[in-house]
């Protein structure tokens, strides 16, 4: 409390917090008693079709609610429609569709206790990272509405006598947004009013864990006027409606946040279309590190490193993987490490004690769980959380592993599993160069007092997002543009000024008057 204006009880709590609270948790209550239903939206109507269970990744016989998948044909369907909505949404002033993205904006935080309580029951997400989900959900239209009202002016350019020379921006056509379950808010809302702001139609096909959050946020936004054929979601299966989308010829560009195995499959599957040639916005996945020098403060290190790693119980795509650390300041890293490692509480993510919640669901839980097993047989473990009796869900406890190289890494283990390799100073370039040779780019931490090491290693690496002296996650829209190289994405960065160029075709009109 920088200003001293703190009002604090007897026991030392924070009054003002508290009286903000109270409210919130009275309302979150209600709605946790909630269930949901969601189904294909298309022009504005709910598709019928057989449902499927919701489950609650936390409390495993609690259902959430029912949605409906998507067919192939009410897919082609959606894209009939969406292409004719087309011109005229295209043809909207550039004012009255980021008008939209900002009543989103205003909705999303009028009904944010309803958001959050969802994020926890259908994601397993904790309460703080469903406040900074809604958050990031809010950032996203209002930044992305204010690029568009600057970007979309039209530009005078010069030319000879009698003749007149205009620069403008359009929108491309029939959009694709794919999203991944681990921002079911944030990135499926960032993808689709990017698309939506700068003149797209858009058809939205979020992951199949999160469906619900998906429809919620679409009639969301079909509240906030935006047009009910301008933009049609598509819940289903990835490989079976994802794949429809992604041949099917009328679609001019495809925004897609998930897995690089993913992200391949739907590169194939725009180039072996025989139709117009579409971009790809692709944000995908890490082996992100942490390089700590003999310099760094151990206490701040361990702090960054734990809240790097295992927030969101580590299924975060910028969350750390792989902790080098100078052999000097190891010994003394690795103590601190265990002992915050055993003060984690593991739990019901609806409990404001719990630091680490459920992974997604029981597929990430086994893929996990046999990596942690493999590592335990091999002697690899140095600390683990206790994971207490009686929990009801897909957790994983976070634990930490020596490993001697990043290669044998072979992929990206989704969840809270830190891997710790020691390094002596004359291996720094070494070092760095292993990072590059994994081919993954998304995000790096240093932490260094020496300004000239840290400066050294951030030219040398090839990562999208480099964080020095702090954490490495939780990058703010319009503050940290965020995304990877290489096997980490294609870029421009979504929260950043260029982010929307990706989304429009360019036209120049030339009068001689
Ligand atoms: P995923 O690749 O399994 O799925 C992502 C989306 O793609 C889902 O909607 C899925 O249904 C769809 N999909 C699957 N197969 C498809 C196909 N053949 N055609 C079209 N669509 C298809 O990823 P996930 O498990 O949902 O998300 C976790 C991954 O996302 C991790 O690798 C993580 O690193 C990455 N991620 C990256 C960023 C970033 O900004 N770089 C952000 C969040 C998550």
């Amino acid at each position: 409390d920088i200003y001293g204006t703190e009002r604090r009880n007897s026991k030392g709590i924070n009054l003002d917090v508290l009286s903000q609270w109270l409210p919130l948790k009275q309302q979150l209550d209600q709605h946790m008693q909630s269930s949901w239903t969601g189904a294909p939206l298309v022009n504005g109507k709910r598709l019928s079709g057989e449902s499927r269970a919701v489950m609650c990744p936390y409390a495993l016989s609690h259902q959430v609610g029912e949605v409906i998948w998507a067919t192939a044909e009410q897919t082609h369907g959606a894209i009939d429609q969406l292409a004719a909505a087309f011109p005229a949404w295209n043809a909207t002033p550039v004012d009255t569709r980021a008008a939209v993205l900002e009543r989103t904006a205003d909705l999303l935080e009028q009904h944010m206790p309803e958001l959050m309580a969802l994020c926890t029951r259908e994601a397993g997400k904790s309460l703080q990272d469903g406040i900074d989900e809604v958050r990031e959900a809010v950032d996203f239209c209002r930044y992305y509405a204010l690029q568009a009202r600057q970007r979309f002016a039209l530009i005078t350019l010069p030319g000879p006598t009698g003749e007149s020379n205009e620069l403008y921006l359009q929108g491309r056509g029939v959009f694709a947004c794919i999203s991944p379950w681990n921002f079911p808010l944030a990135i499926f809302l960032g993808q689709v009013s990017a698309a939506l702001v700068t003149g797209n139609t858009v058809v939205a096909k979020p992951a199949e864990q999160t469906s619900l959050l998906a429809v919620r946020c679409v009639e969301l936004m079909f509240e906030a006027g935006l047009p009910s054929n301008a933009l049609a979601l598509l819940p289903g299966d990835g490989a079976q409606v994802g794949s429809v989308i992604t041949s099917d010829p009328r679609i001019t560009g495809v925004a897609f946040t998930g897995s690089t195995q993913t992200a391949h499959l739907i590169n194939r599957a725009l180039a072996a279309r025989d139709s117009a040639i579409a971009p790809m916005v692709a944000e995908t996945g890490g082996q992100n590190a942490m390089l700590v020098d003999s310099t760094a403060l151990p206490e701040q290190v361990v702090k960054d490193v734990v809240h790097s790693a295992f927030t969101s119980a580590g299924q975060r795509c910028s969350a750390l993987r792989v902790l080098y650390i100078q052999e000097d300041i190891a010994p003394r890293v690795m103590e601190l490490l265990k002992g915050a490692m055993a003060e984690l509480h593991v739990g019901d993510p609806f409990s404001r004690a719990t630091d680490v919640g459920p992974v997604i669901d029981a597929d990430a839980r086994e893929g996990l769980l046999k990596h942690i097993e493999t590592m335990k047989v091999a002697d690899r473990l140095i600390a683990e959380t206790p994971l207490p009796e009686g929990l009801d869900g897909h957790f994983v406890a976070p634990v930490a592993f020596r490993l001697d190289s990043i290669k044998q890494l072979d992929r990206e283990h989704f969840g809270p599993v830190l891997h710790v390799i020691t390094w002596r100073n004359d291996t720094l370039d070494k070092v760095i160069d292993e990072i590059n040779a994994t081919g993954f780019g998304l995000t790096l931490g240093i932490h260094s007092r020496n300004e000239d090491t840290a400066l050294h290693i951030d030219r040398r690496v090839r990562i999208g997002n480099v964080y020095i002296n702090r954490n490495q996650i939780g990058a703010v829209v319009g503050v940290q543009p965020f995304g990877g190289m290489g096997l980490s994405g294609t870029g421009p960065k979504a929260g950043g000024p260029h982010y929307l160029l990706r989304f429009v075709t360019e036209r120049t009109r030339t009068i001689n008057t």
